[in-house]
């Protein structure tokens, strides 16, 4: 299996050899057209398996479209969103944004709790397509209207278990329900505990399973 047999476009593939990968790992194979196909997905996956990139290189295509060079920050609302369970995650995620996104121009941003809340607002207001974030500060930034989530049209939650192990369920829920209904739903979690059976059965649409 090459990364060329699973859809991707020229501008991801250049980005995957630049990182020196030369094949995609098993979650990478079996997530990426499903989500390029515009399928709920939740995926069982620990970290080290490739599961970052099983989620974003996709995001990136879906996205694409969507890319425009305007400085207006109307024209960068943003269209995925995704939360993670701590800020070191977090920007592991947005890292990976940057670097798969190389030759995509679209904006991206992370915010996470535990620093100064200014600089986060700065960018945001300046429009980013896509949000990495953790969910509490989220929560801020939608409470200081600094974030406005009605175009969101992917979420993914990453280690969703983790999430919920550190409390996180009563503020995703609240963020669910500050999108839009109809949305492209995204789930990686290491284990699939009943709780987080219960929380994808709430959210994802008809998902398919990946098990690596
Ligand atoms: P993750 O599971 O997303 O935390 O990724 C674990 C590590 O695997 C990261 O350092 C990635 O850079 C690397 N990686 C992701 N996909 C591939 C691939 N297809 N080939 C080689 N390394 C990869």
């Amino acid at each position: 299996m090459q990364f060329s047999d699973l859809g991707l476009i020229p501008e991801l593939l250049k980005a995957v050899a630049e990182q020196g990968y030369t094949a995609p790992t098993p979650v990478q194979a079996q997530a990426i057209p499903l989500i390029l196909a515009g399928r709920d997905v939740m995926a069982a996956a620990q970290t080290g398996t490739g599961k970052t990139a099983a989620f974003t290189l996709p995001i990136l295509q879906l996205l694409k479209p969507l890319a425009n060079t305007s400085t207006s920050p109307a024209r960068h609302p943003v269209r995925a969103l995704i939360l993670a369970p701590t800020r070191e995650l977090a920007a592991q995620v947005e890292e990976s944004v940057r670097v798969y996104g190389a030759h995509i121009p679209l904006r991206h941003a992370v915010v996470y709790g535990g620093v100064d809340m200014d600089p986060q607002m700065e960018v945001l207001r300046q429009g980013v397509e896509i949000l990495v974030a953790t969910p509490g500060r989220l929560l801020d930034h939608v409470h200081q209207r600094t974030v406005n989530l009605s175009q969101v049209a992917i979420l993914v939650l990453d280690e969703a278990d983790r999430m919920l192990d550190m409390g996180f369920l009563p503020d995703i829920r609240r963020l669910l329900e500050l999108l839009p209904p109809r949305r492209q739903n995204l789930l990686f979690s290491a284990t699939f505990s009943e709780d987080i059976v219960r929380l994808a059965s709430t959210f994802l649409n008809n998902p398919a399973r990946v098990q690596v």
